[in-house]
């Protein structure tokens, strides 16, 4: 099913891997280089899924997620987040904030958007991620 997604990240090629993957794959993309656009787009576009890097200028991924769990409009839409950080206790940290899932980077174009497209949907099921 073709979903609407929002991708948030700064650099310009992971952002750039990311939509051509998606839109080969029938989805619409929206992007945004940083967290206050981001959360522009959201409200404009309401969009199915948000991919959001944790490492953005201004405002950290960690900041846009506390605000879009915080908006009861905004907080069922799922938001998976993206870093290259390969810290061990990353992932707890991120499912902790409140983000849905988890993928890091670089991307890996194989599986990566199957990986997105479990997200969909599935919001409230803590299997996944
Ligand atoms: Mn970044």
């Amino acid at each position: 099913m073709a979903a609407r997604i929002l991708v948030i990240e700064d650099n310009a090629e992971s952002l750039e891997v990311m939509t051509c993957l998606l839109e080969a794959f029938g989805h619409t993309t929206f992007t945004a280089c940083d967290g206050e656009q981001g959360l522009k787009v959201v409200s404009l576009q309401r969009p199915d899924l948000i991919i959001c890097d944790l490492q953005l200028p201004g405002m950290s991924g960690f900041a846009v997620c506390r605000q879009l769990k915080n908006d009861p409009l905004l907080s069922s839409i799922p938001l998976v987040a993206v870093t290259a950080q390969a810290m061990v206790g990353d992932r707890e940290r991120v499912l902790e904030a409140g983000f849905n899932g988890y993928i890091s980077k670089p991307i890996a174009p194989r599986g990566f958007v199957e990986q997105v497209e479990s997200y969909i949907g599935h919001d409230k099921d803590g299997a996944h991620g």
